[in-house]
């Protein structure tokens, strides 16, 4: 897969990219990320590329030449570009697995008041937002979407399992997860974790993971298929934090 990032700060992404997991996957050639440095596409003589908004108003709008110009320069017949804002599609792990498997990703992060709105209506083929609140530019949240897709890519986790049990792949958030030393401080690994028994791992870390989303992210149930093993272990966690509240 490859992802080229727009972006008017290329030096912000070397850094976090290039390191662990994705600094790995990026020598293995499994990932290619490069920045695009949209400034080296300014016609002006000063590499200025935003403008004040017509009608008026505060701030400076990233004109539409330099970002054409910019995106074009990468561009394949199967590029998906898309535009980073705040007014996109909520960004999710859903999203993330499609995106995933897009051979080529465009992204372009916005700066100041915005983009020129010909951008987001002739260029991006998909809006995406990182949650709900204003970023001063797109680029942290080009990295949150390029390190969420990338280590989807088949190859990139070398524990292929740990992303399938991820919180949000199946729906739940993910069961407690526990290491050496069994007792620390008195507080000791739940007894089943070590006994070896992969059946009853497995049940006692469904039930935990349904405990989890029960408690933090109820709202995961209204898209989530119980299984009749799952009804009966809910209704097991549902008892139990009732007789835990009445304590
Ligand atoms: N004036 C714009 C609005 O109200 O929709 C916000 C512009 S914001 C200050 C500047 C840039 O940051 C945007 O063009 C976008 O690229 C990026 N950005 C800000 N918040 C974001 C979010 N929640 N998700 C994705 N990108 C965001």
């Amino acid at each position: 897969m490859q992802i080229d990032i727009m972006t008017l700060f290329p030096n912000v992404f070397t850094e976090i990219l290039g390191t662990s997991i994705l600094g790995k996957a990026q020598k293995s050639g499994l990932l290619t990320i490069n920045t695009v440095d949209i400034r080296d596409f300014s016609k002006d003589k000063h590499r200025s590329v935003d403008e004040p908004p017509y009608g008026g108003g505060g701030g400076m709008v990233l004109g539409p030449q330099a970002v054409f110009d910019a995106v074009e320069s990468v561009k394949k017949e199967e590029s998906e570009v898309i535009l980073l804002t705040p007014q996109g599609k909520p960004f999710n792990q859903e999203l993330a697995y499609g995106l995933s498997k897009i051979e080529h990703i465009i992204l372009i992060c916005g700066h100041y008041e915005g983009v020129d709105e010909r951008i987001r209506e002739h260029l991006a083929a998909k809006e995406i937002s990182i949650g709900d609140y204003v970023l001063t530019g797109g680029e942290a949240a080009a990295l949150v979407l390029t390190d969420a897709v990338a280590r989807l890519v088949p190859g990139v986790l070398g524990n292929v399992e740990s992303a399938s049990q991820d919180s949000f792949s199946m729906g739940l958030l993910e069961y407690p997860q526990y290491t050496r030393p069994a007792d620390y401080r008195g507080v000791e690994v739940p007894e089943v974790l070590l006994s070896g028994n992969h059946g009853e791992i497995d049940s006692f870390r469904k039930k935990e993971s349904l405990r989890n989303t029960l408690k933090r992210r109820a709202d995961l149930f209204n898209n989530y298929h119980f299984s009749e093993t799952d009804l009966e272990l809910i209704r097991e966690v549902i008892k139990e934090e009732m007789e835990r509240g009445s304590e």
